[in-house]
């Protein structure tokens, strides 16, 4: 293939190609640098990106932006690549919800398409059957968190979330659904302001259509007081 058709078609494929891996692709150095190292990094090249659009870093308005930028990836939308970041893994055994679905719905996400560097906004639902350990529910918003503060796609990101509360839990009834709007498809391209990005993920239990029926009433139940 020429690289001109290899662009095209790595363009074409857009959002649309998924690694079948659930990990995040990184380098095994990924973590040699410090931050104060890659914020530097990053800075320098976040200018060569505005000085190559014609942009005068000297303007006041300007001048502070590839600081911030490189901040904001390295220390806050990035910031989940770090594993030290990691939430906690606080549980406790209450055997009353034993073979109970506790249910944690409306989780306000903020992610990045991982094709387009644009924001993925939206909502994750995760829900869980336990086996006498339970998590207190800011967990779960803190690990959904701590996910979609990477380059996502939105299945490997609905995948993670799942697989790490399997492990904090020990069980396999885990469930997500996340329900997002992409920029890159919203604002860009296509411009399809309306649409909206549905995954999920059904460990366990939750493989059992009767289990999904029961976690997906939860998640349509109104509970706006
Ligand atoms: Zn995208």
């Amino acid at each position: 293939m020429k690289k001109n058709n290899i662009d095209e078609a790595i363009d074409e494929m857009g959002d649309a190609f998924v690694s079948p891996n659930t990990d995040t692709p990184m380098r095994k150095d990924a973590f040699d640098k410090t931050d104060a190292e890659k914020v530097e990094i990053i800075q320098e090249n976040v200018k060569n990106i505005m000085d190559a659009l014609g942009l005068d870093l000297n303007d006041d308005s300007l001048k502070g932006t590839p600081k911030r930028v490189a901040k904001m990836f390295v220390h806050e939308i990035f910031g989940g690549l770090n594993p030290k970041y990691k939430p906690k893994a606080s549980t406790f055994q209450n055997k009353y919800k034993y073979g109970e679905m506790l249910v944690e719905k409306d989780i306000t996400l903020y992610s990045t398409c991982e094709h387009h560097l644009l924001p993925i906004v939206g909502k994750a639902h995760v829900g869980y059957i336990s086996n006498g350990t339970v998590v207190g529910l800011s967990k779960m918003n803190r690990i959904v968190d701590f996910y979609a503060k990477r380059p996502q796609v939105q299945e490997r990101l609905t995948m993670q979330i799942v697989k790490e509360l399997q492990e904090v839990l020990g069980t396999e009834d885990v469930a997500c659904v996340i329900d997002a709007k992409h920029l890159c498809v919203n604002s860009r391209g296509i411009r399809d302001v309306a649409s909206s990005t549905v995954t999920s993920e059904y460990g366990g239990r939750f493989k059992d259509p009767e289990a999904r029926r029961d976690f997906l009433d939860y998640i349509n139940l109104e509970t706006d007081f």
